[in-house]
């Protein structure tokens, strides 16, 4: 299967990344999108300019998908100020279909960032219309839509999980990965008080114990034409 991560920021795998694994184990091929360049990433450097950012966190999101095995695409809109435009939904349907995509992973339509929503969005209608000839880009349409899978955010969401996905072992990998985001580690010590293990750590433990395992990732199936499948998809 391919299995498509398609996110806002370089970082916010983090609620699917091992599930990712998981599935990359049982011999699926991983893709991750990001929507925006991720310029605005830099609490630690506000001053930063949105070229040397946006180079930085691509740096780290392509070392990051290559350890994992997968491939990485960038589609670099302005981070903060991500808008649905005919644009975006041109260059996230060829992404979609450039993946081959049969399950992705993305944001929950409720959330703490507007480019997080507008991402969840964006995948609703593109990953149907990706599956529709009408619409033409450089690769060809998708045999049928994909699966897609919300995932977990951040904060005082209500979020009534009703998937889960044991990846206990997984989870170790999974925080080593994730600090390949080196700049972001630094960025949400001094923004939340907490690194990627700690912001792993404690949502994973917590659903793991209503999974009855050591660490779950929890998700939320989307409803959409052709997203729901009438076959097991998550590992
Ligand atoms: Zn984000």
């Amino acid at each position: 299967m391919n299995t498509v991560s398609i996110m806002a920021h370089a970082d916010d795998e983090m609620r699917c990344l091992g599930a990712l694994l998981k599935c990359r184990a049982r011999g699926d091929r991983l893709y991750f999108v990001t929507v925006t360049d991720g310029s605005k990433g830099f609490v630690q450097r506000p001053e930063i300019e949105r070229a040397e950012a946006a180079a930085i966190r691509h740096a780290e999101m392509s070392a990051l998908a290559a350890a994992a095995g997968g491939e990485y695409i960038n589609l670099g809109e302005p981070d903060e100020f991500l808008y649905d435009t005919p644009e975006v939904r041109m260059k996230l349907i060829e992404a979609i279909r450039q993946a081959g995509a049969e399950l992705i992973f993305t944001h929950y339509h409720e959330d703490y960032n507007a480019d997080h929503i507008a991402v969840n969005r964006l995948v609703h209608h593109c990953a149907m219309q990706a599956s529709l000839p009408v619409l033409p880009t450089a690769s060809a349409p998708l045999a049928a839509p994909p699966a897609i899978f919300q995932c977990e955010p951040f904060g005082a969401i209500h979020f009534p999980a009703s998937y889960y996905v044991d990846i206990s072992a997984y989870h170790e990998e999974k925080v080593r990965l994730l600090l390949h985001h080196a700049s972001q580690e630094t960025a949400m010590q001094m923004a939340v008080g907490s690194g990627f293990a700690g912001l792993c750590e404690r949502p994973e433990a917590f659903r793991g114990e209503q999974a009855g395992c050591r660490y779950a990732e929890a998700f939320i199936p989307m409803p959409g034409r052709g997203t729901i499948k009438p076959y097991p998809v998550l590992p």
